[in-house]
């Protein structure tokens, strides 16, 4: 069992002033860790596809998707997915955020694990249950690497499984 959580650095202003970025790099570039944040993201759920938000997601949802022999999903920004899509617009603190998912990435009744690197304010991981629900899915669970519980993301996400392997 490694201790991972000390590979997670905190950078100060980062994207702009006042942000405390939590930064996963470190964690991503040492194998145990790394290996071990992808079995625990996924530890005793059952489900047919993985969902990776842009662009951390990704890094940790594919590896869980080849592990657990399901299939991998992205959510991506707005206009970068080539066929038909699904959007979901949600707030940021200054505008607003769009997603968008593949309008026939799952089969109808799908079990979904939607997985991302750090739930803040909630509100991309909130549209990112919309879109999959809105695609004919269903969501088993959303897991994260880490949680910023001062911002009570959760509370965007009732009546979901919400995990998170660590909560700062
Ligand atoms: P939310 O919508 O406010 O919950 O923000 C979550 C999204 O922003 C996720 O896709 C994260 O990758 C990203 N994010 C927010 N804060 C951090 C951070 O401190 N480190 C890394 N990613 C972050």
């Amino acid at each position: 069992m490694t201790d991972w959580t000390a590979l997670i650095r905190d950078i100060p202003d980062f994207p702009q002033p006042g942000i405390l970025f939590k930064d996963i790099t470190p964690l991503l570039a040492d194998h145990a860790a790394f290996t071990q944040v992808v079995d625990d993201l996924a530890a005793g759920l059952t489900f047919d596809k993985v969902v990776g938000i842009e662009a951390r997601g990704f890094i940790l949802a594919a590896p869980v998707a080849y592990q657990s022999g399901a299939g991998f999903v992205p959510i991506r920004k707005k206009g970068k997915l080539p066929a038909e899509t699904l959007a979901a617009s949600y707030a940021l603190e200054y505008g607003s955020a769009t997603i968008e998912v593949h309008a026939d990435a799952f089969d109808a009744g799908d079990r979904v694990l939607i997985v991302d690197d750090v739930l803040a304010t909630g509100g991309t991981a909130e549209a990112a249950v919309e879109l999959v629900r809105r695609a004919g899915a269903h969501v088993v669970a959303a897991s994260f690497l880490m949680e910023l519980s001062f911002l009570s993301g959760r509370d965007r996400l009732s009546g979901l499984d919400v995990r998170a392997l660590v909560a700062v």
